[in-house]
């Protein structure tokens, strides 16, 4: 049984090209973190392997033990692997010799299974050599040997690799599909199944996790304190959290460009807030508190500022210096109406 929620089409296209045999040799899942990818690549992996009628059955001892990532023949490598290789921890792509080491394991007859699997994840973070050495890969395909690329979107893979994959696209599920799913099948508490609902934007897996995990929520929580407590601040408080925010990019820049997203959300919340459409906001545990800072601003400001962010996260994706990028932001920050009225900030 397929494992994956939601995502009915990519399902029914691997279920059918499964049935006709007619898999192709190298897939792209693209779409936002959480949201199924890794899932259902698992899924295709127990699915070529499996020793039952009715792959993937998830439960012979192939189907074991490739989710406990256990199996011969099914790899498993992207950046966190590339993580764990380097001493250095400010590895940013996946190297070639990772995709060296597959190009080799590729060469060789499945060893326990029926087909070698390969899932490459944080595919978008393929450095160009690696991307290059996979592409002749790709050219010249091994037989019973396939390739999984996982990314969020196939803009920043080079189009040479892409054209050689067949493309399915994760959609993220709605609030409402979600929050069922979290009561029936996962017997999460009503009142917080529809906040994780919400707070995790269509991406399941996020929401799936946080309900096992108070931790998660914890340290979302803490994060998203920070944000508007630093909105209040005056520009010397401001800059240590810039300055903060600079270092942490340079050692993980994921984690920073996922603050700076919580920033989007919340200034996307007063947004919705300041537009009469409070019933749409992700926040649901502080409409209270967001509705307050939605009164001190203006809606033109609001909506000025989210552009700003979303700029100095493509600047920073375009390597600018990162602590300016950031210092500015937060010049940036619209000042409330008091402080308009007074001095500023
Ligand atoms: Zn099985």
């Amino acid at each position: 049984m397929w494992q994956v929620i939601g995502q009915p089409r990519a399902v029914s296209l691997l279920q059918r090209s499964l049935e006709k045999g007619s898999l192709a040799h190298a897939y792209l899942f693209t779409g936002p973190p959480h949201v199924g990818k890794m899932t259902l690549a698992v899924n295709l992996a127990q699915a070529v392997n499996c020793q039952t009628d009715e792959p993937p059955c998830g439960e012979c001892s192939s189907c074991q033990k490739i989710i406990r990532q256990k199996h011969a023949d099914v790899q498993f490598t992207g950046l966190i692997s590339a993580f764990e290789k380097t001493e250095s921890r400010s590895k940013t792509e996946i190297g070639i010799e990772q995709i060296r080491q597959i190009q080799h394991s590729a060469s060789l007859p499945p060893f326990e299974g029926r087909y070698r699997v390969f899932i490459i994840d944080d595919a978008e973070f393929l450095s160009i050599e690696a991307a290059n050495c996979l592409l002749k890969t790709l050219e010249e395909p091994f037989e019973r040997v396939m390739f999984v690329l996982l990314a969020k979107n196939a803009r920043t893979i080079p189009d040479t690799v892409v054209s050689r994959c067949q493309k399915l696209e994760f959609i993220p599920l709605s609030a409402v599909e979600i929050e069922k799913e979290l009561v029936g099948c996962w017997s999460v508490e009503a009142q917080k199944a529809k906040l994780l609902a919400r707070l995790c934007q269509g991406c399941i897996g996020w929401a799936i996790s946080a309900a096992g995990d108070e931790e998660l929520i914890r340290r979302y929580r803490e994060d998203r304190d920070i944000i508007l407590d630093v909105m209040c601040r005056g520009y010397e408080e401001r800059f240590a959290y810039a300055a903060q925010l600079a270092t942490q990019f340079n050692k993980r820049r994921e984690i920073t460009l996922d603050i700076l997203n919580l920033w989007i959300d919340l200034w996307r919340d007063l947004m919705l807030i300041k537009a009469g459409f409070a019933e749409s906001i992700i926040n649901i545990d502080i409409e209270e508190r967001l509705g307050r800072i939605a009164e001190e601003n203006d809606l033109y400001d609001i909506r000025y500022f989210i552009k700003n962010i979303q700029q100095a996260m493509q600047n920073l994706r375009r390597n600018a210096n990162p602590r300016l990028v950031l210092e500015v932001l937060m010049m940036d920050i619209p000042a409330r109406k008091r402080e308009k009225a007074g001095s500023q900030p």
